[in-house]
């Protein structure tokens, strides 16, 4: 239980993120060599980001592959506890139909703070000076709760990896938190990472939220080609 299946990579980066350094292209022929059946790409957005539309069109132009199916996403972080969403407006309002992407990849990149994305640095001060870590934790989930039923088709993006950062980790986070979770999840078709760059969530999350009913995908967050597809600690944690 808690484990996904291996076959699919739901979260593929390419040059269309500046960080990574394959093309599509690429991408596409080391999921074909991996075996996959499904592969999900998806590049960094912010409110700004004006090439969604060409990435679109280029991974539109890949053509099919017999046996594996590609999706598209964004990959955007929330912005504050109202779980606002560091996407363009239009990319938010086509997710899901015959123009727009797939899904949006929620992340936790920053700590979603009443005013704004708080830093880590920002967030571990403000604990330091008296926010209770349940606290801040609520605030992460409900933020997080309210992006899942504000963006409809989304996919959380390595859930918790922000913890390690703010100096909690995941056991820190009550039962009742992750049931709350789970249901606007399972309520929303929302898919849930288990991450394999971050190696998140772990085997509590996992299994709490899998006997939930939450949909689990595994998520190579390749930033290279070579990575796609691969999952040398996730297969070690599988049972
Ligand atoms: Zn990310
Ligand atoms: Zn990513």
């Amino acid at each position: 239980m808690g484990i996904p299946s291996l076959d699919g990579d739901h979260h593929v980066h390419s040059t269309f993120s500046d960080d990574a350094v394959s093309p599509p292209v690429d991408n596409l022929a080391a999921a074909v060599r991996a075996g996959l059946t499904t592969v999900r790409m998806v590049d960094h957005v912010r409110t700004t980001t004006t090439y969604v539309p060409d990435f679109l069109s280029v991974v539109r132009g890949l053509g099919r592959r017999e046996g594996l199916a590609v999706l598209t996403g964004v990959e955007a972080k929330i912005l504050d506890a109202s779980g606002a969403v560091d996407a363009p407006p239009e990319v938010l309002a086509a997710v899901g139909g015959p123009h727009g992407v797939d899904r949006v990849l929620l992340a936790d990149h920053q700590f979603p703070g009443t005013d704004g994305p708080w830093s880590p640095r920002a967030t571990s001060e403000r604990i330091a000076a008296g926010l209770a870590p349940a606290d801040a934790l609520e605030m992460l989930v409900t933020a997080t709760v309210r992006a899942m039923r504000a963006v409809g088709r989304a996919q959380l993006a390595h859930p918790f990896s922000l913890l390690p950062k703010i100096g909690l980790t995941e056991d820190d986070i009550s039962d009742d938190l992750l049931d709350e979770l789970a249901a606007v999840a399972v309520e929303t078709g929302t898919l849930v990472e288990v991450n394999e760059k971050w190696q998140c969530p772990g085997p509590r999350v996992r299994d709490r939220w899998a006997a939930a009913g939450v949909a689990l995908v595994a998520a190579s967050d390749a930033h290279v080609a070579s990575d796609v597809g691969r999952y040398p600690w996730l297969a070690t944690v599988k049972r």
